[in-house]
């Protein structure tokens, strides 16, 4: 904590006495992400204003050998915003400008504290909008969703962050400011996108404004049970048919949209799908009267009429989550992925391993792209529940990679689940994942702890690797 000390004061004259939190009261507001069950006070909390600040901070802590965490607006589900008690938190929410729509090229500049919802706000007047739309956009920044190369309801057809970044301005952890851009050589942006703030902090991005369709036409189905309603999601796809979102939500996560609500979601229903399809008006409504033959099964179809009713099918799916409040005490949001085939076995197992242990589990999900949310829902007072849910959850990841899916599909590894990357990778393949981390971050300073298992190439504790690297051995590559 010495070290902290002194680093405290070199922050002040970096950012201003007012711009560093070392009270104790106030750091516990920083102390989690949205994975609220890992906490951590950080040693201090730092808001930078501009690029050379963050520079200047990165580089006092490389100087002082002291850990750093960014953090956005903390609404990461895999504990990735983490604070180190012995390191430094560096909070990017005042630096919240959009410097520039160019819509002529199709293009937003915006600062990393920057609101995903904010730059759809300043690019509509032009006629675009940034596609990748988190549930959490109202709230979550630009930064957060480059580090976790966030999804959402609509990247089935537009597809996550990464495709929609075209620059980043980055503070490496040597403490330089590099810009990091597509083009000729090797893709160190298409690395950065999604390295969970393990390679640098991103001061500045440049993203790809999408035109608004000219048309958006959505329905509600209402099935008697889950199979039904997979069924139909496998149909729509076999069909040729790409919609901008398909979202499935089960009996429980209705129950509980309902009482957050009231979603007036078809009462009975066993499942429900929410289609949107949206382009030129012709080809949308086409496609639109086929995906209604593709949900026949369903006992009741609603079409929007317009917005208002759009926004009024969309409400109980987006407030899902934060619904299942009001139906259990506390929950544990999964995010496994699945190929869309496999949803009907996945979910029949589900149901049986929770009736099973006797853990109610709440299933939400984009199920276009076999993207599961089950909510594992317990009551933290009651003894051993916390334990009953983790290792439903657990065993629901283990389903995931038994049918051929993975760990995350866009809540992200963090520290969550770094206990889960040996189940998909082979030790080299971690060990060649840590070289590419210490060739940004040979101290280990940036983010440490996070994604990785037992890092054991960068001099990070804990678990150095025991003998020689394989690579290193063949002579392809030397140990930092
Ligand atoms: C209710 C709710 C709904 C959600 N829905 C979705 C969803 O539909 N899809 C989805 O993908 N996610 C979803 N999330 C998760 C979360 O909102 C996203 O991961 C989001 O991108 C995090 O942004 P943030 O600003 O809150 O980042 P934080 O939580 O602050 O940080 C997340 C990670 O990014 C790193 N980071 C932050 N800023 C920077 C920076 N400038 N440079 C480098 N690294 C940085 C942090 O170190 C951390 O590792 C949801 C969360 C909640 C609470």
């Amino acid at each position: 904590m010495a070290l902290l000390d002194a680093l405290v004061e070199r922050l002040r004259e970096i950012v201003g006495a007012e711009s560093v939190i070392s009270d104790p009261a106030e750091l516990a507001t920083y102390d989690c992400d949205g994975l609220t069950y890992h906490r951590a006070t950080p040693g201090v909390v730092v808001l930078p204003d501009t690029a050379e600040q963050i520079a200047a901070i990165v580089r006092a802590c490389a100087d002082a050998g002291v850990p750093y965490v960014a953090r956005g607006s903390g609404t990461g589900l895999s504990g990735g915003a983490l604070p180190r008690t012995d390191g430094v938190l560096i909070v990017t929410s005042r630096m919240r400008r959009v410097l520039e729509v160019d819509a002529a090229n199709q293009r937003a500049v915006v600062e990393p504290g920057v609101i995903n919802l904010d730059v759809t706000r300043a690019a509509r007047p032009y006629g675009y909008y940034f596609a990748p739309d988190p549930s959490s956009q109202q709230v979550c920044s630009i930064g957060g969703n480059v580090a976790e190369n966030s999804g959402g309801a609509h990247c089935l057809k537009y597809g996550f962050t990464v495709n929609h970044v075209l620059a980043c301005e980055v503070v490496t952890p040597d403490g330089e400011i590099v810009e990091l851009t597509e083009g000729p050589g090797y893709d160190l942006l298409g690395a950065f996108v999604g390295s969970e703030g393990t390679l640098g902090i991103t001061t500045k991005v440049t993203v790809r404004l999408t035109r608004l369709p000219e048309t958006v036409r959505t329905l509600l189905a209402g099935f008697d049970s889950m199979e039904r309603a997979g069924a139909a999601v496998s149909a729509i796809i076999a069909d040729g048919v790409v919609p901008a979102a398909i979202e499935m939500m089960d009996a429980l996560s209705i129950e509980a949209a309902e009482a957050a609500v009231s979603c007036g979601y078809p009462p009975g229903a066993g499942a429900v799908l929410i289609v949107e399809l949206d382009g030129p008006a012709s080809e949308v409504d086409a496609q639109f009267e086929r995906v209604k033959e593709l949900c026949a099964e369903a006992f009741e179809l609603r079409v929007a009429a317009d917005d208002t009713e759009r926004g009024l099918i969309w409400r109980g799916r987006k407030s899902a989550f934060a619904a299942v409040g009001r139906i259990s005490p506390d929950y544990i949001v999964q995010d496994g992925v699945i190929p869309r085939t496999m949803l009907p076995q996945v979910l029949a197992r589900i149901d049986a391993i929770s009736r099973e242990r006797g853990v109610r589990v709440a299933n939400v999900f984009h199920a276009g792209d076999g993207n599961l949310h089950p909510l594992v829902l317990f009551d933290g007072s009651e003894a051993g529940a916390g334990e009953r849910a983790e290792e439903v959850s657990g065993r629901i990841i283990d389903l995931c990679i038994e049918h051929g899916g993975s760990i995350t599909g866009e809540h992200g590894v963090g520290i969550d689940k770094a206990k889960h990357m040996p189940r998909m990778f082979t030790g080299e393949d971690l060990d060649t994942m840590q070289m590419v981390r210490c060739a940004f971050d040979p101290a280990g300073l940036c983010n440490p702890g996070k994604v990785y298992p037992t890092p054991r190439l960068c001099g990070e504790v804990p678990g150095r690797r025991k003998g020689v690297h394989p690579l290193v051995e063949s002579g392809k590559a030397d140990l930092f």
